[in-house]
């Protein structure tokens, strides 16, 4: 074996690690040290040279390589700095921040970031809290019908908090119906009432709202209401609604602009049409509702609508729930079907007329087969369009800044969050390949900014992100499809375990029977290992982060069967899972 070149591992550790520390574990000093480090909330790395067989091979060389042979040895940006009393002198002193993250008197800031929405805001906070100097812009120009909202993105505004609220409205109507069962004297004419609903939710946003306000302003994170473009690599101007223009500098900056809905190329739809930017503070009761799409939005906010009574036809272009397990996205669209709304398979809107203005109004939508054919017509009171959404990247000058964007979408190509500018960085929905989902873009955000400024080596990690469909019935999904398990590591090395199952609380209530639905992926060449979980069910978003953590720990079948389950509930049925898709057995449950 050829010798271990004990100077290219050092040099390696110091390259690869903002604050690397060659310590010894029983040291005091290197303990005081590393304390500092976790004080100041700044990664390190360190490795205890009393605890590896070439320890004192390392040391002799670190002694060669800096004329210091005590611990701890301290690295800053791959420059020897010196031991504890060195370390604790800088720190004293005001120098070791800077060291970790040079200041960068040229610039208005350190950091600026565009877009205050889930990644903007995560990576701003964690900046500031490392000391660096920060401005936030977050600007939302009004949708065609000139909805607009606060600080806070898409998901606090107009995406997952008001439409968890929302689905939250439908569930309990349902469990109005329930709740008979179970003995509460319900009048059978209860209603629902719009406005309440919607005055409710937006209370919650406007409070939410408010709240970022004052973490920035408690952080010292300057907000700017205004919109912001790139004039030149390091240069930004921000305008406000009123028109007032600041420009300003930065070392870095972070794009965390996000999405916005697409409408189709079609007469009368951004004139007619609502998306899902407005659906949430409508002002009127929407009525009976074409929701056009099939995928996330369009879907869940089909579901709510139809779960607070209202007529519901969801518009197919050709599958349900593109990307997901298709086996799972026909059992969503079957329970949606069976409890109300009605599905306009392989379709697509040709124009949208109005006959009668009004809130709702009332509406005429053509349509025709997705391959061509007759067109047809039906008419609603409001159209709801689903049907994706568009990057913003388009009008923020990142042609001034040289940062290259995929033409076909928008979104950025990025190696670890570092588009091909090497300050400008994006996080969130933009990013070419990730998922477009709140927690990827915070958890991308805080990373980011703790690896330009706190010395972190920590990467956002994209694999194995969970997620959940907000349905009448919800979806939860981890990993691998069985499509793409199967096109991955192949058909014989793939063993589905799946069942059906029924909620208790299904029992009494008499709700349907065999639509609830578990599946387990699992790779037969590498132990069975779990490479995709799958459950259609109430709380499928509290089941799947659950057995999200066993995933990223690598669980294999035969730990989720030696994992007790809690009785009752639906999550115990992932312990008990013992028929396979290759069996074909039969999977349809009868009581508890
Ligand atoms: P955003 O949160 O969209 O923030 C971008 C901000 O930048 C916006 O405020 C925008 O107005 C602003 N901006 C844009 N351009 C400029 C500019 N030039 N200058 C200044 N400001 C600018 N995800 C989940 O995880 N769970 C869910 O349940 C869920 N539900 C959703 C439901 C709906 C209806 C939708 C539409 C999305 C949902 N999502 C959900 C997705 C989630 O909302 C996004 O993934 C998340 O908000 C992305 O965060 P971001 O920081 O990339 O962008
Ligand atoms: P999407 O996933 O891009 O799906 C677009 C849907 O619209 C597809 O069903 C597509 O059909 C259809 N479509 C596209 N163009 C059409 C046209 N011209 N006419 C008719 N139908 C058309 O978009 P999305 O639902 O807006 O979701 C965007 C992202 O937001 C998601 O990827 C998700 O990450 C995030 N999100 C998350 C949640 C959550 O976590 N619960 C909720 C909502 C949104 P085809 O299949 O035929 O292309």
């Amino acid at each position: 074996m050829a010798p271990i070149d004990t100077k290219s591992v050092i040099q390696q550790h110091t390259q690869n690690n903002k604050v690397m520390i060659f310590s010894k574990s029983t040291c005091p000093f290197c303990k005081r040290v590393k304390k500092l480090f976790d004080e100041l909330k700044v990664d390190y790395k360190a490795i205890e040279l009393d605890e590896m067989d070439n320890g004192k091979e390392l040391q002799d060389t670190l002694h060669e390589m800096t004329g210091q042979r005590t611990v701890p040895n301290v690295f800053i940006n791959n420059q020897h700095v010196g031991g504890c009393d060195t370390v604790l002198k800088k720190n004293k002193e005001g120098e070791l921040m800077n060291l970790i993250s040079p200041p960068t008197d040229k610039y208005d800031y350190d950091l600026i970031v565009i877009g205050g929405g889930s990644g903007g805001l995560a990576a701003s906070k964690a900046a500031a809290d490392l000391g660096k100097k920060v401005a936030v812009c977050d600007f939302v120009k009004p949708t065609p019908l000139g909805t607009s909202w606060g600080l806070g993105g898409t998901c606090v505004n107009v995406g997952c908090i008001p439409k968890k609220l929302m689905h939250q409205a439908a569930l309990l109507g349902h469990s109005l119906d329930d709740a008979k069962k179970y003995g509460w004297q319900v009048p059978d004419d209860v209603q629902h009432n719009w406005d309440t609903m919607k005055t409710s939710v937006q209370n919650h946003i406007g409070s939410l709202n408010w709240g970022y306000r004052v973490q920035l302003r408690d952080k010292q994170v300057t907000y700017h209401n205004a919109y912001a473009e790139f004039t030149d690599p390091h240069t930004i101007k921000a305008v406000t609604k009123r028109g007032k223009e600041t420009v300003m500098t930065a070392a870095h900056f972070i794009l965390a602009v996000g999405m916005r809905p697409r409408y189709p190329d079609i007469p009368g739809a951004k004139e007619y049409c609502i998306t899902s930017d407005d659906v949430f503070s409508l002002a009127y009761n929407p009525g009976k509702t074409l929701v056009i799409g099939a995928s996330y939005v369009a879907l869940e906010c089909a579901g709510f609508l139809a779960g607070i009574g209202l007529d519901v036809t969801v518009m197919v272009r050709s599958i349900l729930l593109r990307g997901f397990d298709q086996d799972m996205a026909n059992r969503v669209g079957d329970y949606m079907e069976t409890n109300g709304i009605k599905f306009i398979r392989e379709h697509v809107p040709t124009k949208i007329e109005q006959l009668e203005s009004g809130t709702p109004g009332k509406l005429k939508v053509y349509y025709k087969p997705s391959q061509g054919g007759e067109e047809k017509s039906l008419e609603v009171n409001t159209v709801l369009v689903g049907i994706g959404r568009d990057a913003c990247t388009g009008t923020i000058g990142l042609d001034k800044a040289g940062v290259t964007v995929n033409p076909k979408n928008g979104k950025i190509p990025v190696v670890n969050e570092q588009t091909n500018v090497p300050h400008i960085y994006a996080v969130g929905d933009i990013l070419e390949g990730s998922p477009e989902l709140t927690p990827i873009a915070i958890a991308a955000g805080k990373l980011l900014a703790k690896r330009l400024y706190g010395g972190s080596n920590i990467q956002c990690d994209y694999v194995n992100v969970p997620t959940t469909v907000f349905t009448p019935l919800e979806y939860g999904a981890c990993g691998y499809s069985e499509e793409n398990a199967i096109a991955k590591f192949g058909e014989d090395n793939i063993e589905v375990y799946h069942t059906l199952f029924r909620p208790l609380e299904f029992t009494v209530a008499q709700r349907d029977e065999n639509v609830c639905y578990a599946k387990v992926i699992c790779n037969k060449s590498d132990n069975e290992r779990i490479v995709g979980l799958h459950v259609l069910g109430p709380n499928a978003g509290e089941v799947t982060q659950g057995f999200s953590l066993g995933m990223k720990c690598g669980a294999t079948k035969a730990q989720l069967d030696a994992t007790i389950g809690i009785h009752p509930t639906c999550a115990e049925t992932f312990t008990t899972l013992s028929m396979t898709k290759r069996d074909g057995g039969d999977i349809t449950q009868a009581g508890c």
